[in-house]
């Protein structure tokens, strides 16, 4: 019998959502460089902030987050009444579909942009729009040329992921200009820290009123498994947002791991500094061997590969070797791999197994 049960239309529609791999069948000593996580983990005074809270397991969390909104508000000069927390930035992502975009609407988006931008806008019944980009770059014109009427929200990602480019801060502002006013544009700064004297576009926030800015604990702060994100945009768009949350939509643990980490400013900054040491060394020696690279803003470097084949030898030559990388056909691009920038001693462990690889590649 079939069930009579059956979800909203379109809803079926949502691709599951497959992240980076973090095991390769038969192999145990695996380096994972598929998630973008940060290879050194999180600050010490997160990890000791978290184990403080098991005694404190059975009490409620803040509703308000108000310890974690005045940390980042100190520490990335914001005010803290407009900063909003949640259960990863992804959460975030969903409930702006949820409360700006529905049946009928349009979700913008760059054509290589993070995926969770289409599969939020479906979820709220909305039409996701893939714009195309320019060389792997947001093409700020064509997302203008593509908003219309029916466009709520435009989300890019900058830096972007899976593409690790970034565009300047008068072509955003140029984007958030020329926008109908009817449409809010979303700035995911999940790899803003990566980028030296980067404010993630909080100061546009400030002298606009259709930016709001998403960001995340997962990516430098190394707290990937707790899920903590953060938004900041105008008064009237983070009220509304809170309407859309739990009351407890982040845990005790988390918070108190959050604040700590976010306060340890000379660890983030280690972790920035040896970041950009690596991904520049990765992106050297790719271009050395031939294989295509953009520079990159963030914690991993997109290879270029001649061809989707070579792409998926490529792969499983990284996999033979141990080395977990994302293949992101899923973001139309079939023939390049993302590389996270892992620890020295990882990188130039792929920098060894590719340059093997290149040496005995033919291309049938
Ligand atoms: C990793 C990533 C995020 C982070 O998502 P969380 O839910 O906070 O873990 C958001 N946007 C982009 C573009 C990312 O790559």
């Amino acid at each position: 019998m079939t069930t009579r049960i059956k979800p909203q239309p379109g809803v079926m529609d949502i691709e599951l959502y497959v992240g980076g791999k973090g095991h390769i069948k038969g192999q145990s000593n695996t380096i994972k460089l598929s998630s973008n996580e940060n290879p050194w983990g999180p600050s010490e005074a997160a990890k000791q902030a978290y184990r403080a809270m098991a005694g404190e397991l059975h009490v409620y969390p803040s509703g308000d987050h108000t310890e974690l909104r005045m940390a980042i508000a100190e520490v990335h000069g914001v005010d803290a009444d407009r900063v909003i927390c949640s259960n990863g930035s992804d959460e975030l992502i969903s409930f702006l579909c949820q409360a700006y975009a529905g049946q009928g609407d349009e979700v913008l988006f760059t054509e290589h942009g993070f995926l969770m931008y289409k599969l939020c806008a479906q979820g709220a019944g909305a039409t996701p729009v893939a714009v195309p980009e320019k060389e792997r770059r947001t093409d700020v014109d064509a997302l203008l040329a593509a908003a219309n009427e029916k466009t709520k929200l435009v989300f890019i990602a900058n830096p972007n992921n899976p593409t690790g480019t970034m565009i300047s801060d008068d072509d955003v502002a140029r984007l958030a200009d020329g926008l109908p006013d009817h449409t809010l544009l979303v700035l995911d700064g999940a790899y803003a820290e990566f980028v030296e004297g980067f404010d993630g576009h909080a100061s546009l926030v400030e002298e606009r009123e259709n930016v709001f800015m998403t960001r995340t604990f997962s990516k430098i702060y190394g707290l990937g498994g707790l899920r903590l994100g953060w938004g900041y945009g105008p008064a009237e768009i983070v009220n509304t947002l809170h309407r859309m949350r739990g009351p407890f939509n982040v845990n005790a643990s988390v918070l108190a791991a959050g604040e700590a980490a976010v306060r340890d400013v000379d660890y983030t900054q280690k972790c920035r500094e040896t970041n950009a040491q690596w991904a520049e060394f990765l992106r050297e020696k790719l271009l050395g061997m031939g294989i295509a690279c953009d520079a990159s803003q963030t914690n991993f470097v997109l290879a270029r590969f001649g061809s989707e084949t070579e792409a998926d030898a490529a792969d499983k030559a990284l996999g033979d070797a141990g080395l977990i990388v994302r293949a992101v056909k899923s973001y139309g691009l079939s023939e390049c791999l993302r590389i996270t920038v892992g620890k020295g001693a990882d990188c130039k462990r792929v920098v060894q197994v590719l340059q093997e690889f290149k040496e005995s590649w033919v291309e049938a």
